[in-house]
């Protein structure tokens, strides 16, 4: 079988102690995998030593690749960014935050040939029970407007086959959305169960108040997109 390429796509943004550990971590759970992979860490425009780790740590391992944004511009630009630069098959994402547990990566890589996206669903949630609270009343409300069946769109850890990342056209916000946009696409989408931990460094760069009207605009243009995406079989075609 050929080898597969491998590329984790991270924003981060001002995550200066998360850093290493998460480095050490990845390091360990590529070595037991037999894929080849790289990882692109993207600076959304830290104010903190995390890009001069990031840098550190680049000297010292050639498979972790940077991208420095001049300021703050967003989760999903930095997605977007890391997208584009991504070589491999098969684009893994993930949180910087250690919330997200790098261990769980071989296993979505397991189901990625089956589909075309792996979504991680954090059914143990860890975080302050108000994050737990408004997020499954958020994942309900798209759920129902959007008719959508995904558990918890807000967990970064997915996996997506190349062609997915590269045929979502991205506005700001539309990380939450990735799995419908796929799904548009034409794209298989599964879901897996993932560990999921609580913040020990740093802090979160939400609140719910400065999410939920902005996501719920969101969710509006979502629910317009995929009611007019264009939807059309061609049976024949002439010269
Ligand atoms: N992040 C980013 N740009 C932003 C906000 C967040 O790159 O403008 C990164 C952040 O560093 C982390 C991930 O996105 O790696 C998720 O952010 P956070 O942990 O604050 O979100 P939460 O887990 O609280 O929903
Ligand atoms: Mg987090």
């Amino acid at each position: 079988m050929l080898r597969r390429e491998i590329s984790i796509v991270i924003p981060v943004y001002n995550e200066q102690e998360n850093i290493q550990p998460l480095i050490a971590e990845l390091q360990e759970v590529l070595q037991g995998i037999p894929d080849a992979a790289e990882i692109v860490f993207v600076d959304d425009g830290s104010n903190d030593r995390s890009f001069a780790l990031l840098r550190e740590a680049s000297t010292r391992d050639p498979r972790i690749r940077l991208i420095r944004f001049r300021k703050n511009a967003g989760q999903t630009a930095a997605f977007d960014a890391g997208f584009n630069a991504a070589r491999g098959t098969i684009v893994v994402t993930m949180d910087a935050d250690l919330q997200n547990d790098p261990h769980d990566i071989p296993l979505l890589l397991k189901k990625i040939g089956k589909f075309d996206v792996v979504c991680g669903w954090r059914y143990k949630r860890n975080d302050p029970w108000i994050r737990i609270v408004s997020s499954k009343i958020a994942n309900f409300v798209r759920n129902k407007m959007s008719q959508e069946e995904i558990i918890d769109t807000g967990c970064s850890l997915k996996a997506f086959r190349r062609e997915c990342v590269e045929s979502m056209k991205l506005f700001k916000g539309m990380h939450r959305f990735f799995p419908t946009l796929a799904k548009m696409e034409g794209f298989t989408v599964t879901q897996v169960k993932v560990n999921h931990r609580p913040r020990r460094f740093g802090t979160t760069k939400y609140t719910i108040t400065n999410r939920i009207v902005r996501t719920f605009i969101d969710l509006l243009v979502v629910r317009w997109m995929k009611k007019r995406h264009l939807n059309y079989e061609i049976v024949e075609t002439t010269r």
